[in-house]
């Protein structure tokens, strides 16, 4: 049984309401993102936060690792499974500088990742409400129900520093069918 989901745009229940700690670990995100710049890679930046604590970071890299699937979402979410010994990341937040393309999206529905929380929203590739609503797709498994927050604009994710001024952007996947 599946509940509505919110369409592009929507207001809706804040499902994923701010906490204290997001600005904190989206600054671990962007200094990430820093590292890819200066390796000449897109600069987008990823960490897993579990209990209050980071267990993964991770920059995006698919050129130096001559890898299509090097996102930075990717390479956290690998980092943060073999450490914590679990292929799922129930009740862990990903924060990431740029808004997730739909590969990333996927492995975070993949993983139960339960808090995504970005910055920079990505209107050419983002998947939570910048170009797609993956939340829409309600026949994905386990089913979905997201909320876009923060009133950030889309912005060009050309170089790190504008992440700086990104919103704070927030999204949940659902606990449900766990
Ligand atoms: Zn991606």
């Amino acid at each position: 049984m599946s509940r509505p989901v919110d369409p592009p745009g929507a207001p809706s229940p804040d499902l994923a309401p701010p906490r204290a700690e997001d600005a904190l670990f989206m600054r671990r995100a962007l200094g990430l993102a820093r590292r890819a710049e200066r390796r000449g890679e897109v600069p987008v930046g990823a960490v897993v936060v579990c209990a209050g604590r980071v267990v993964a970071g991770a920059h995006n890299g698919p050129i130096g690792a001559r890898d299509p699937t090097g996102h930075a979402e990717i390479r956290a979410l690998r980092r943060a499974a073999a450490r914590l010994g679990n292929y799922r990341l129930p009740g862990c937040t990903l924060y990431v500088t740029l808004e997730p393309c739909t590969m990333c999206a996927g492995a975070l529905v993949h993983a139960r990742v339960e808090r995504v929380v970005f910055g920079a929203a990505d209107p050419k590739s983002g998947a939570l409400g910048g170009a797609y609503w993956l939340f829409d797709q309600a026949r994905l498994q386990p089913p979905l129900r997201g909320h876009r927050g923060g009133a950030g604009r889309p912005r060009r994710p050309a170089v790190a520093r504008l992440f700086r001024r990104a919103a704070l952007n927030r999204a949940f996947i659902s606990a449900r069918n766990r």
